[in-house]
């Protein structure tokens, strides 16, 4: 018999920390804290594989789950000593989804189950308290009718408005027994007739609603949606778990919170979180209300407090991480609730990471496993220029909120996700204001710049999601009046209306009207440190993809130790250093490309020559001694010359050519398929000369360089190269003119000579190429390409639905992004076995997209490259992600050991 529920409770457990597969996160940490002795409330847990199971069988529940629920609900009734549905000292459960990843608010939360009629009046009794008994029936009541029934829930909110305005009272707190009975029955009533039933009054039939509707939320769009933003993947489903209630809001003796052992902002070692007197833990989490600051609550409740400091060591050290937990004090009493690895801003990640293996709690290689690639680069999110005059920016202030997530903001103003998204889609920046945010807005935060709220503490949705991502938020802003209906926000007499531009700075908390500057702000002094040990860890090496002095240097700031991939093509419109004359290389390239003969070809590229070798001698002096590889001419040459009618008359006229001219000749140069057509080396094949100019180019800048002490190490390379004859031509001409103007030169320059491997049959030829090839450099993005038969340039349209898991689910990533390792992968194995079998010290790396992929660059690392090259802001992530692949590979091989 499959097991399918595993209980906890009295200080045992039927699982541990470490099922979070089987138990989600919230299960695990339930079972592991049971163990280590902390109070928490007895439940079970229906693990994620039954989920799998609902999913895989049309929906159906195992046959012997009915059994399991029943047998551990008679065992939770004997431990807590209370029964489902008793009309003396019910027991009460909360029903939690949970999967082994963490998905902040993403699915379905029912409190206060086994609530009737009868059992409401054990609980007053039990308690002596009616009017909290009432009020928690009709929170039960409001819950299952919206989440286990989808109903409307503003239409429930609105009824709850409506008599807190009949009796004239304006806090929940505040509304006695009778209010509370009469929204009940109107509740009731309501439920009758929107679903023809009446609502459920036995305890076991309204379990079974709550556990239905926790396996339905796995697949609701919000939570579909967070998994694609977040690429989670490769889970079974949730788990459900189903734990005795205990309250928060039985008086103010009473609370709930949720607190992290660091501070998940700065990453400073002090106890941080949000409390909230008199409530039940969703209060916390909608932000509805707005929390006190928990030191707060030492002033309070200083004996709890005092446990809590204790739980929150405990946890720590037991974690060997930052945790972020729920609590419950009910009458002066602790409850745990959860606890979790807890989300943190990357500035954060990078102090606590440092910091942890600093205190030996973890070691330096932990250290690096606990840094997320997305980290890395949300470390260079932006912040408000701060040469701005502070008394300008004063004037612009329109309100301010709690500082929940930092970095700065500028968008126009929209009040819904919806229009978040569609505006982001027509390509504006947008800041998404919301009272609160609710988990059916993660499609519109993921594409705003930021996010305001008007209530909420620095624990609500919003502020939990948006840390995640490292995006500028701010909550809490409890001045704002923002009116939906008029879409304008306003605050201290001043009014925002939508689509007018507004700057955020989630580090202060500050709401400006207008657009202000933004820049690149300091790195944390734990970056610094935490990438020297990926450094000195990683066996790959790191270098960069860049076409400009200018991001060479940048580059050379970022870490990369030369350049892989060098496309040339990209100089011949824009001159970065002299802009004036972008033009003139036009001009010349155009000239080119429009000549009849191979002699009018050589004077047009004579022209262009300088401009050449001018950026290869920036580039070098950039890379000061480390590799830097120049790739030829690459696109299809009619990506060079103008397609309309007015700039084919204005290039006939600067070159002194008839109109006609251009135009036949731009007609000839078209091609049904261009990106298959003649493109890559296959135009050095056709037109030698322009591969003797480029070669001319580099090496002459190598020599000039290498007179003036510059250090240099040229790699000239051919793309699109599918054969070895074909790749034999090439490198005879390419070393005809390098080693000729060499000798002419009389010094002594190394230089190396080899191709990229982009074509499935240069891959699997490659031990014929690599002959005469000195090294090799997958350009994946081609590759891709070519190997699924997907036009990198078109795939875009259906791409999504082949990553969609509620649609095909054909690929767990978008291949362009992340390597398709099982097919191109194959071919790159292939490629690299058969290169070596040739030449054993054959230089191998790549130069696709995928070399700034973290995933990609471990598979990388795994086939045995020498490099990966990536554009340069994200060279710090392939440096991170090298290292990484060190210390997983041995975490791998310890495991096998055991
Ligand atoms: C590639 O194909 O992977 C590559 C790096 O070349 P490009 O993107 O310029 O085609
Ligand atoms: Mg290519």
């Amino acid at each position: 018999m499959t097991k399918w529920v595993y209980f906890f409770g009295a200080g045992k457990a039927e699982g541990d920390g470490e099922w979070r597969e089987v138990l989600g996160g919230k299960g695990a940490g339930l079972a592991e804290m049971t163990k280590i002795g902390l109070p928490v409330p007895a439940g079970f847990t229906i693990s994620t594989e039954c989920c799998d199971y609902y999913y895989k069988n049309g929906k159906k529940y195992p046959a012997d789950l009915k059994k399991q629920v029943a047998d551990n609900i008679a065992k939770l009734e004997h431990t807590t000593k209370k029964k489902l549905g008793d009309p003396q000292n019910p027991l009460l459960v909360s029903v939690r989804s949970g999967s082994a990843r963490s998905m902040p608010g993403m699915m379905e939360t029912i409190l206060n189950l086994g609530l009737n009629d009868r059992s409401v009046q054990g609980l007053a009794k039990s308690t002596k308290n009616e009017r909290f008994a009432y009020d928690a029936y009709r929170r039960f009541v409001q819950m299952y009718s919206t989440v286990v029934m989808e109903m409307s829930k503003e239409d429930l909110e609105h009824r709850l408005r409506a008599m807190k305005d009949r009796r004239g009272v304006k806090e929940d707190t505040a509304v006695p027994a009778e209010g509370w009975k009469e929204l009940i029955a109107e509740y009731k009533a309501n439920f009758r007739e929107k679903t023809g039933k009446d609502f459920p009054d036995d305890p076991m039939e309204q379990l079974w609603g709550a556990i239905g509707a926790v396996f339905g939320s796995w697949m609701a769009e919000k939570a579909v949606t967070y998994r694609r933003v977040e690429k989670i993947s490769g889970l079974l489903g949730t788990a459900v778990n189903v734990v005795q209630m205990v309250f928060g809001n039985t008086g103010d003796n009473s609370g709930t919170g949720v607190c992290f052992t660091r501070n998940p902002s700065s990453g400073e070692k002090e106890f941080y979180g949000d409390y909230l007197v008199n409530a039940q833990g969703e209060d916390v989490v909608a932000g509805i209300r707005t929390p006190m600051p928990l030191r707060e609550m030492a002033r309070l409740l200083p004996k709890v407090y005092g446990q809590l400091e204790k739980v929150r060591v405990k946890l720590e050290r037991h974690y060997r991480d930052m945790q972020d937990m729920e609590f419950t004090v009910e009458d002066g009493t602790l409850y745990m609730l959860q606890t979790r690895t807890g989300k943190r801003t990357p500035a954060a990640a990078f102090g606590m990471a440092v910091d942890m293996a600093n205190e030996k709690l973890i070691t330096k290689e932990e250290a690096l496993l606990r840094i997320k690639p997305e980290d890395i680069e949300r470390l260079f999110y932006p912040v408000i220029d701060a040469k701005i005059d502070k008394k300008a920016m004063d004037a612009r202030i329109i309100t301010t909120g709690i500082n929940a997530v930092p970095g700065a903001a500028v968008g126009k103003v929209v009040f819904s996700a919806h229009d978040a998204e569609a505006w982001a889609q027509k390509g504006e920046k947008v800041v998404l204001v919301r009272k609160e945010t609710s988990p059916e807005d993660v499609g519109g935060m993921a594409v705003a710049q930021g996010i305001l709220t008007a209530t909420g503490g620095k624990t609500s949705h919003a502020a939990v999601v948006a840390r995640g991502w490292g995006k500028c938020c701010i909550v809490g802003a409890e001045k704002l009046n923002i009116d939906y209906n008029a879409k304008t926000m306003s605050a201290g007499g001043k009014t925002v209306k939508e689509g007018e531009w507004v700057t955020l700075d989630g580090g202060e908390g500050l709401v400006y009207t207008g657009q202000m500057q933004l820049v690149t702000p300091q790195l944390p002094k734990a970056y610094d440190t935490l990438m020297k040990w990926a450094d000195g860890v990683r066996r790959l090496g790191v270098r960069t993809n860049a076409d400009t002095p200018q991001d060479s240097r940048k580059a050379r700031e970022f870490g990369a130790e030369g350049i892989g991939l060098c496309r040339t093509e990209h100089m011949f419109f824009t001159d970065f250093e002299q802009p004036e004359k972008g033009q003139e290389r036009q001009r010349a390239i155009q000239e080119m490309i429009l000549a009849d003969t191979r002699e009018a070809r050589v004077k047009a590229l004579a022209k262009l020559l300088p401009f050449q070798r001018r950026d290869f001698i920036g580039i070098f002096k950039a890379m000061d001694g480390f590799p830097v590889t120049i790739r030829l001419i690459d696109p299809p040459l009619h990506e060079f010359v103008p397609h309309e009618r007015k700039k084919q008359e204005e290039l006939a006229k600067d070159l002194g050519i008839s109109v006609d001219v251009v135009v036949r000749r731009v007609e000839q140069l078209h091609e049904a398929n261009p990106m298959l057509g003649h493109r890559g080396c296959r135009l050095a094949i056709t037109y030698p000369e322009i591969l003797e100019m480029q070669v001319r180019a580099i090496i002459e800048a190598a020599i000039e360089c290498k007179k003036s002490g510059v250090k240099v190490l040229p790699e000239i390379m051919h793309p699109l190269v599918l054969d070895k004859k074909e790749f034999a031509i090439l490198e005879e001409a390419t070393r005809r003119v390098a080693d000729g103007i060499i000798q002419g030169a009389k010094v002594k320059l190394e230089y190396l000579v080899g191709t990229m491997i982009e074509l499935p049959r240069a891959a699997l030829l490659a031990n014929e190429i690599a002959e005469a090839a000195e090294f090799f450099s997958f350009g994946t993005n081609d590759l891709t390409q070519t190997t699924m038969g997907l036009s990198r340039d078109d795939a875009g349209r259906f791409l999504p639905d082949y990553v969609d898991e509620k649609k095909a689910g054909v690929f767990k990533a978008d291949p362009f992004q992340t390597l398709d390792v099982k097919g191109v992968g194959m071919l790159i194995r292939w490629g690299i076995e058969g290169g070596r079998k040739t030449r054993s010290k054959l230089k191998i790396g790549i130069c696709g997209e995928h070399g700034g992929d973290a995933e990609s660059v471990k598979f990388c690392h795994a086939v045995g490259m020498d490099y990966v090259s990536a554009s340069p802001y994200r060279v710090p992530i392939s440096r991170l992600a090298a290292a990484q692949a060190v210390v997983e590979e041995k975490v791998a091989a310890k495991t096998k050991l055991k």
